[in-house]
């Protein structure tokens, strides 16, 4: 029987440590914490920016790490890594992904120790068969006066990648960039062959393993690091997948549980895997979309990343509880229902969401009834509005803005024009536009403080109250803090 996901974690975990020398550290929260220029925590090297600027305090633990390797809670869903249009339609990209990943600090080693360590993983630990990866390396930028990575080329090379499967690409795959601003580098990628070598390759990316060399500063150029280090990720569902024999993520057992209970607890039709125009109706996706939006928002509930709070700003969490709603059918209140599967599947490598499971269901469910609190109201006011229009009438733009800007609530301006399109009115656009671009220049003139305290003893009262047993209201968290 194929290895499950926790035994493929607790491998790679023990690989670093055991074989090579690492330090294993937890998880950050996907909160980022003091770092404005991130939404989401969106990979394993976020918590160490501070050692690859130089930046770290010399009595702080960290100013001691030399080789680690963690497990990183990672949330994709807006800013620089945005995986969101994705998400349902696809069977490898998840808004809430576990990243695994090694690091050497300040040179401790650098690309030709990185690459043979995660080959020796995954061909000999993993027993991955060495015909079905292919590498990929930096073929350098011009512009920016960088030189193609001919180095790790002749590294893949030398470890007995044959020439066929070692490609070389541009900034745009080859150059990674945690965000707009901060440490960045030319990387090289592994990536893995679902074809198997049947017809065309497939190809799935499955580790990336970055070599910090620059900062991207605020101007857009491109500093040189005090020191080098090297960075590297893998998803954990991707590699599960490849182990388990699957060509999704969704088929393994980081999700199949939760389709299963998604079933259950919709009497929906079976998740069958299709995608695209082969999934009519769009119950796979939706099953997806919800399986995905679950675990997304219990990991984030758990590390004080509440609804409502303003990264979640262009997350269309909508589009979950519409689906499960329209398409599987969910009685009210489902959402709720799935987080002590969540629970079950992620909490023994996070304990936080054991810690914390019975606030999370709270809040999940309070946020489900407060979005169709918010729908039934939006259908109210359209109808009230659709009766004073004659039949050529468009939509008038300051009611569909009013709407989308109710306080808790509103609903987001694509929600309106989706439950417009159905009703077949068209909506004026174009006085929507001059609407936001207005509020655009009005927010601008509002310098918003970046960060604000005090979240963090309210996830602890909120807990209390729950243990003591008090019912919730609305004092929780959500509509104490839409900042
Ligand atoms: P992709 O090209 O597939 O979008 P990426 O190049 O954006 O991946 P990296 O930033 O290099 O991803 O992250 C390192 C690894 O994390 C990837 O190689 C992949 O295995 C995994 N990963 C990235 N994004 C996701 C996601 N949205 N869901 C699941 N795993 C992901
Ligand atoms: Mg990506
Ligand atoms: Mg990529
Ligand atoms: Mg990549």
């Amino acid at each position: 029987p194929a290895a499950k996901a926790s035994a493929v974690r607790a491998a790679f975990l023990n690989f670093f440590r055991d074989r090579h020398g690492h330090r294993l550290v937890p998880s950050a929260s996907v909160r980022p914490r003091g770092d404005p220029s991130l939404l989401f925590v969106n990979a394993g090297m976020n918590q160490f920016k501070p050692i690859f600027l130089g930046t770290v305090d010399p009595r702080s633990e960290m100013a001691g790490f030399r080789r680690v390797a963690n497990s990183q809670k990672c949330v994709r869903a807006g800013g620089r890594h945005n995986d969101l249009e994705d998400v349902g339609r696809d069977l490898s990209h998840h808004t809430f992904f576990e990243m695994l990943g090694n690091w050497a600090f300040g040179g401790e080693y650098f690309k030709e120790e990185a690459c043979s360590m995660a080959w020796e993983l995954l061909t000999q630990v993993y027993g991955i068969p060495v015909e079905r990866l292919w590498v990929s390396y930096f073929d350098g930028d011009p512009k920016a006066g960088l030189e193609p990575d001919l180095e790790t080329r002749d590294i893949w090379l030398s470890l007995g990648v044959p020439a066929t499967r070692v490609l070389s690409f541009g900034p745009q795959e080859n150059f990674w960039e945690m965000g707009d601003t901060g440490p960045c580098g030319p990387c090289t990628e592994i990536h893995y062959d679902l074809a198997g070598g049947v017809g065309a390759p497939q190809l799935v990316e499955l580790w990336n393993l970055v070599f910090m060399q620059h900062n991207r500063e605020a101007d857009g150029s491109l500093q040189p690091l005090p020191q080098w280090h090297v960075d590297t990720g893998m998803g954990l569902e991707r590699l599960v997948a490849v182990l388990q024999g699957k060509h999704s993520t969704y088929d393994t057992d980081l999700f199949s549980p939760l389709l299963h209970a998604i079933q259950q607890g919709c009497r929906a039709p079976p998740y069958l895997g299709r995608v695209g125009v082969a999934d009519e109706g769009r119950t796979d996706t939706a099953y997806r979309v919800v399986a995905d939006h679950i675990r997304t928002l219990s990991v984030c509930i758990s590390d004080g990343v509440f609804p409502g709070m303003s990264v979640w700003k262009g997350y269309r969490e909508d589009r979950a509880v519409r689906f499960s709603m329209e398409i599987l059918k969910a009685p009210p209140g489902f959402l709720g229902s799935l987080v002590p599967v969540v629970v079950e599947i992620l909490g023994d490598a996070y304990p936080e969401l054991q810690r914390n499971s019975a606030q999370i269901a709270n809040l999940v469910l309070e946020d489900e009834a407060a979005f169709l609190a918010s729908l039934e109201r939006g259908r109210r006011i359209i109808d009230r509005t659709l009766r004073t229009l004659g039949p050529s009438d468009m939509f008038p733009a300051e009611v569909a803005w009013s709407l989308s800007l109710s306080g808790d609530l509103g609903l987001p301006l694509d929600m309106v024009e989706l439950m417009l399109e159905e009703k077949g009115v068209q909506l004026d656009s174009t006085g929507l536009e001059r609407l936001a671009q207005e509020e655009a220049q009005h927010q601008a003139r509002q310098a918003e403080p970046v960060q604000k305290q005090g979240l963090w003893l309210d996830v602890h009262a909120l807990g209390e109250l729950q243990r003591q047993g008090v019912p919730p209201t609305d004092n929780s968290p959500k509509y104490n803090y839409s900042l």
